[in-house]
């Protein structure tokens, strides 16, 4: 049997790296998606040097007409989608007070937009496979709220709406939708967070520590098999226990 593809968005990043690493254990082909292809290519060959063999294809996820195009090199280069990871994502934090329109809109483009346009390009592809994997990278500050993220906090809550109504709409077409949402994530969109603010961070974890990338990839990799067919529409927090519901 061919290998099925998996594409990863944010691929390059901290948690993408790891989630791509999984994946590749697991026995996927995959492909990460990056808007910066500069840093794309550099990340490949380090993890060449690490006995990986990613493809990468350039996508801004923000955009539909990049999604499509990916979408389409990707296909009809390796083949259609089978597990499409939504992981891509920025902040732009700042008070509502100070918040431009700008934070506001780019945060929302890149962090929501994205899980419709490249859901909806990876979506009739999957229809046709009867077959399908769509894990959206939410965030505990979906769930519980952020002071300081009132972008970050919508977009990521907005992933649990669309989620669950996607998950209603293809449950009977072999295509799983589901969330998982992380707590603090050992990566350097946590590690550039002032040291005195993240050790009081650290402090509210139950467990007494950050996650790890890993720890994410795994929960993706349980998620994207084939035995995981009866969950669809659910969430699953990684967050040491800072936020239970
Ligand atoms: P990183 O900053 O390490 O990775 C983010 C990735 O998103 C980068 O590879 C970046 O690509 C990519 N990206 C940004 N904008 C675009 C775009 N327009 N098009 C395509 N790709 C884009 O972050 P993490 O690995 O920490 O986070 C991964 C996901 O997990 C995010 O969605 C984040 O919100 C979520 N998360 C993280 C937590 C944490 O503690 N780290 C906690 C909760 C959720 P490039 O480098 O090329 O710009």
């Amino acid at each position: 049997m061919s290998k099925k593809i998996a594409l990863v968005t944010g691929g390059t990043g901290g948690i993408g790296t790891a989630i791509c690493r999984r994946l590749s254990d697991d026995g996927y082909v995959v492909v990460a998606a990056s808007v910066n292809q500069e840093k794309a290519e550099a990340w490949k060959e380090a993890e060449k040097a690490s006995g990986y063999d990613f493809a990468t294809v350039h996508i801004d996820v923000g955009d539909f007409e990049s999604c499509q195009q990916g979408y389409k090199q990707v296909a009809e280069t390796l083949g259609p989608v089978a597990v499409l990871v939504n992981n891509a994502g920025i902040t732009r934090d700042g008070f509502m007070k100070k918040m431009s329109w700008e934070q506001w809109h780019e945060v929302l483009q890149t962090n929501l937009d994205s899980v419709f346009n490249m859901s909806k390009v990876c979506l009739e592809p999957m229809l046709e496979m009867k077959f399908g994997r769509i894990i959206n990278i939410s965030s505990i500050n979906g769930q519980k709220g952020q002071m300081g993220q009132t972008n970050y906090s919508a977009a990521k809550a907005g992933m649990h709406g669309f989620t669950k109504a996607l998950a209603q709409e293809t449950a009977r077409k072999g295509i799983t939708v589901n969330t998982i949402s992380p707590g603090y994530i050992a990566t350097d969109m946590i590690m550039k967070i002032d040291e005195p603010i993240r050790n009081q961070i650290m402090e509210g974890i139950p467990v007494g520590r950050f996650g790890k990338p890993e720890e994410i990839a795994r929960t993706v990799s349980f998620l994207a098999d084939d035995e995981g067919g009866f969950i669809t529409g659910a969430n699953l927090a990684i967050n040491g226990g800072q936020h239970m519901c």
